[in-house]
């Protein structure tokens, strides 16, 4: 890829980035740690994955621009090929993703789908996650 285009394709879902650092730096303030995985900056482990790890919030790794939050680095470990396709996603549709997702995710559930597995964005994900 050309570095024009390496440029746009962080700069373009530059606004999710930013506010998914937010909750980066709040996983640090709680003993957390970020690493570099594939260009994205990852987040996961200390307190807040501990505490979200015991409650019932289905949760394991969330993905804003180029940020990926997770419980911990093992989790990290086994959902990044899920979740750098949705970096790819939000390079594709920069600060149109979040809306598209959700979009999608009501049309899944028009449709009589579940909200989440049904979301073509989900759905792309576990497609090439899987290989
Ligand atoms: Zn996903």
């Amino acid at each position: 890829m050309s570095r024009l285009l390496r440029t746009l394709s962080y700069a373009w879902p530059a606004p999710y980035t930013c506010a998914g650092l937010v909750f980066g730096l709040l996983v640090i303030a709680f003993g957390g740690s970020a690493r570099v995985r594939r260009g994205t900056l990852e987040f996961g482990g200390g307190a807040l994955g501990r505490w979200i790890g015991r409650s019932r919030i289905p949760f394991g790794a969330i993905t804003i621009g180029h940020v990926v939050l997770g419980l911990d680095h093992l989790m990290l470990d086994r959902v990044r090929n899920h979740e750098q396709v949705h970096v790819r996603q939000y390079e594709r549709w920069g600060p149109l993703f979040v809306p598209a997702y959700l979009l999608a995710s009501a049309i899944a559930w028009m449709l009589g789908g579940d909200l989440y597995r049904d979301n073509v964005f989900e759905r792309e994900a576990f497609d090439k996650a899987r290989g």
